[in-house]
């Protein structure tokens, strides 16, 4: 472990040197090294283990280094490392299979990407061209990638800076009770409000205009909103009325996160086509995708698919999402999830949040859970501004992290996302560094 710990420090010098960081002003971080990781756990560059409620980017779901999945990538890279993606390679037809026999209705086709963002990019191509439509509608509080098109659909402030307007992305407000934005008092209320908003905003901008909405099923990183009943059907009517295409963003609530292989299907919806990533293989090889209805597919039955990647269906990153799927169906990972929702961490945070001021709201199901801080409960004025930190967020982070929890933080939100792997005790274990954590908020509560 000590040659794991020089190595970190080395790592650490090189990256200050040589590592241009994403989303950051490079001279103002002091990023954390990890030298190792296993299951629900990471070691950070002093050696100390940290509980990982993040999943990392919200992508490890069968948690660090599951043997399943690391002997599939050393197999296929002794076999057969790459390959280009016009030929058939058994591991991408065999991923293929596994994701589109989990995929609801007639999704039944899989188009392999790098990643998250350049699923979304393929998605919102494939809607245009199939309806001739060019504009595409999302929701504010949304997250949807990094590149051009995928990060002028995200409604969050990643967006600002650049947004040049010539995307045809347009925005919307979804339900999100606790911060309403149509005044509702229940659920319901929010979730007809919201579809007649929605409703009203195509009819303004012109339904013959419009490709695609695309929505997070559950949005990620942007709250953890999870949708009222109803909502999702609602938006696939109204997609159905216009002839609008329906796009789920599944990359970060899909393959096990919530409970279920994608979280439309807690909403009993189809959508038309369904970008995946993250939790396909657990991040342990880069891998994204779309899955496409067979009338989309069709679309691109004489005409050709104008799109491809180098990389689409890497036989290591394929390899590594069979093994992943098959671990998780014979392991009944997903299983855990919801379980570990119901009966653990649901609970676990309700308890939390009724003994903590600072605790607004908590939500979520499955292992894909928002804790909502908020420095006045009766205002709900947030412990951090919308698109910002604050000392008091910065205060109850650095809590968690001493007493051994690494959280994933947006804004003035922590959220609990551990692996679908995890036990009821590292579990509990987390909670109590929450509760802990928590106390550090509630000072700043004013009351
Ligand atoms: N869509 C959603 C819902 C996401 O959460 C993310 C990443 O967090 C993306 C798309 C982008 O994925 P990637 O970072 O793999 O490009």
């Amino acid at each position: 472990f000590d040659t794991a710990l020089a190595q970190g420090r080395r790592a650490y010098e090189l990256d200050r040197k040589h590592v241009f960081h994403s989303w950051s002003a490079q001279a103002k971080i002091d990023p954390m090294t990890i030298v190792a990781a296993q299951g629900s756990y990471v070691w950070d560059g002093e050696g100390n283990r940290l509980l990982d409620f993040s999943s990392q980017m919200v992508n490890t779901n069968i948690g660090h280094q599951h043997p399943k999945v690391v002997a599939a990538i050393a197999e296929q890279a002794a076999t057969l490392c790459t390959i280009a993606p016009p030929h058939v390679n058994a591991a991408r037809s065999e991923a293929a299979r596994l994701i589109a026999e989990r995929t609801p209705g007639d999704l039944n086709r899989v188009f392999f990407t790098n990643g998250g963002a350049d699923a979304v990019e393929h998605a919102v191509r494939m809607a245009r061209l199939h309806t001739g439509r060019y504009k595409v509608l999302s929701r504010y509080r949304s997250y949807h990638g990094g590149t051009d098109t995928a990060i002028n659909l995200t409604g969050d402030p990643r967006r600002w800076p650049n947004d040049y307007g010539t995307s045809g992305a347009v925005h919307f407000d979804g339900p999100f009770l606790y911060r309403s934005a149509f005044h509702a008092f229940d659920e319901q209320q929010e979730c007809q409000r919201a579809l007649e908003h929605l409703d009203r905003l195509i009819a303004m901008e012109g339904p013959t205009t419009i490709a695609a909405i695309i929505l997070e099923s559950v949005p990620g990183t942007a709250g953890i909103m999870v949708p009222p009943a109803g909502y999702l059907a609602g938006v696939r009517e109204i997609c159905d009325r216009y002839g609008i295409v329906y796009i789920a963003d599944e990359v970060m609530a899909g393959f096990g996160r919530t409970g279920e292989w994608f979280a439309v299907n807690h909403f009993d919806v189809t959508p038309d086509l369904i970008t995946f990533a993250k939790g396909v293989n657990s991040g342990y090889v880069p891998l994204g995708g779309v899955a496409i209805s067979e009338a989309i597919a069709a679309t691109f039955a004489d005409r050709p698919y104008p799109g491809g990647l180098t990389y689409s269906g890497h036989p290591l990153a394929t390899a590594a999402a069979v093994a992943t799927i098959n671990a998780m169906e014979d392991e009944q990972i997903v299983q855990n999830a919801a379980r570990i929702g119901a009966d653990v961490l649901g609970p676990g945070l309700r308890d939390l949040a009724a003994r903590h001021p600072s605790v607004g709201e908590v939500r979520g199901l499955g292992v894909f859970w928002a804790i909502e801080l908020v420095a006045d409960p009766a205002t709900r004025e947030p412990l951090a501004p919308y698109g910002g930190t604050s000392a008091a967020m910065n205060e109850v982070v650095g809590a968690c992290k001493t007493n051994g929890l690494l959280p994933f933080v947006n804004f003035n939100r922590i959220h609990a996302a551990p692996p679908c792997t995890v036990g009821d005790d590292e579990v509990r274990e987390g909670l109590a560094i929450l509760d802990t954590a928590l106390s550090v908020a509630d000072r700043h509560v004013v009351h």
